[in-house]
């Protein structure tokens, strides 16, 4: 067993968080603090709303997704619910893989029953009766922890033939990622539950319309999911009244690298960066730049922190807000490192099912490889690489099947043209 990363958030019980509010203060083990703490009051109000009302709130409160694409949850419940086709799927993505993403492990290890009546009102509202959990291989504490709460739900009557005696059939399997980032890509996710290759599909067909098994499928992010409780909780109107008009609730951060306090953070929409590295412990005299939405995102230089954490708002700042990461670097790491590191993984995460990201995946660590050896003795050589970053980049991103591909390059390509790496 490892370390609980639910001992890293630094402020459990504030009254001001929504999502982590009961992490470090209820039992993640028992069915009866979860009660007492105002479980399971969520699905009571969605049987009083029905599955049209729920996805009625649901769009209302303006859910965006939390897996990094923000795609309008109540608009996927939607599609899924109105297609003919059955059965319905629900399917979490628990596979949190995202170079510094640590919020769902947070989220699953603190307050397990959250997620599972979470996944049971999703399940209510798309007409499903059966939900997958495919979680990261490397989590086994919060593996025995869901396996603990879901097997309490079921002798309790909050899983099974008859939920809550609403007359509601619905359960949850947990399935085990086996430690493949591109697992994480809900296509190449639905392949892996149904015993294939991990490859990612073209879409379209999107999963509401041709998902696990070739039927309407869900696929929703943890934090996503569990967002659904404050949103019946609080009526969508007063959710939507936190952050912004375009990114409504709160965010989970991942806050890492050269800070005192690292750890998830919550902090409503439009808060800016400033103040979450505030709340991090980050010297600015030191800062060299901040990593915004992971290997995939952008970086943001230290003149530009007041920038609002929304995802419009990093979207027209040239970054993305993604799963929020926020990996802090100092003048003491070196960046043609880090960026090396980066196109590593992409390289060795790639499945090479297509050629643009098999191939260029492999040219770009090679011409950062080239670049890093080199550490400014050949200028000429160097221009040289970057004209061929930017080609390789350019080819991956319009010809990729999936977002690996497609953003395989984004973290280099910001490095150059935001902070003059290389220069
Ligand atoms: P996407 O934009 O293709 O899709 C987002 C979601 O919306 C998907 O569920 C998709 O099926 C749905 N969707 C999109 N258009 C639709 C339509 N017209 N009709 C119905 N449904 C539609 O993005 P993606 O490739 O699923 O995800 C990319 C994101 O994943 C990136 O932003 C990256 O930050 C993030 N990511 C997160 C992790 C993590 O660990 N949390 C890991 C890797 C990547
Ligand atoms: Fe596989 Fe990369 Fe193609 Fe995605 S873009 S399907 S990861 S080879």
């Amino acid at each position: 067993d490892e370390p609980s990363a639910a001992a890293a958030v630094p402020q459990a019980g504030d009254p001001g968080l929504v999502l982590l509010r009961r992490i470090g203060t209820v039992d993640p083990a028992s069915l009866d603090d979860y009660r007492a703490q105002g479980g399971y009051a969520a699905l009571r109000r969605a049987f009083e709303l029905g599955p049209a009302g729920v996805i009625r709130e649901v769009t209302d409160s303006g859910l965006l997704g939390r897996g990094g694409a923000a795609f309008p949850t109540g608009r996927k419940w939607q599609a899924t619910a109105a297609r003919p086709e059955q059965p319905h799927y629900l399917v979490c993505n628990a596979d949190e893989s995202e170079p510094g993403t640590f919020k769902d492990r947070v989220l699953m290890e603190g307050d397990p029953y959250a997620l599972i009546e979470a996944m049971t009102i999703a399940g209510y509202a798309i007409g499903a009766h059966r939900g997958y959990l495919y979680l990261r291989g490397e989590y086994p504490r919060a593996l025995h922890r869901l396996r603990h709460a879901l097997a309490r739900c079921r002798t309790r009557g909050l899983l099974g033939e008859d939920v809550l005696g609403q007359g509601y059939a619905f359960d949850i399997e947990i399935r085990r990622g086996a430690g493949a980032y591109i697992c994480g890509e809900e296509t190449a996710l639905f392949n892996s539950l149904e015993g294939h290759r991990g490859e990612p599909r073209s879409k379209p067909p999107f999963p509401v319309e041709r998902g696990l098994f070739g039927k309407p499928t869900a696929p929703n992010n943890v934090e996503t999911l569990v967002n659904v409780l404050p949103v019946l909780g609080m009526g969508a109107s007063s959710y939507a009244a936190l952050g912004t008009g375009s990114s409504t609730g709160t965010k989970l951060y991942c806050v890492s690298g050269t800070v005192r306090r690292p750890g998830v953070y919550e902090l409503p929409f439009g808060a800016t960066l400033d103040e979450l590295l505030d709340l991090a412990g980050c010297e600015r005299e030191r800062l060299r730049a901040v990593l915004l939405g992971g290997a995939a995102g952008g970086f943001v230089r230290p003149d530009e922190l007041d920038l609002p954490l929304t995802f419009e708002g990093t979207r027209a700042a040239g970054t993305a807000l993604g799963s929020g990461v926020v990996l802090v670097l100092d003048e003491s790491v070196p960046l043609p490192l880090v960026l090396l590191r980066i196109a590593e993984f992409f390289r060795d995460e790639s499945c090479g099912q297509c050629v643009p990201c098999r191939v260029g995946t492999v040219r770009q660590e090679e011409a950062l490889r080239r670049i890093a050896e080199r550490a400014g003795s050949d200028p000429h050589g160097t221009a040289d690489d970057i004209t061929l970053l930017r080609d390789v980049g350019q080819a991956m991103r319009d010809a990729s099947i999936c977002g690996l591909g497609q953003t395989a390059w984004n973290a280099v390509e910001s490095a150059l043209d935001r902070l003059g790496a290389y220069a």
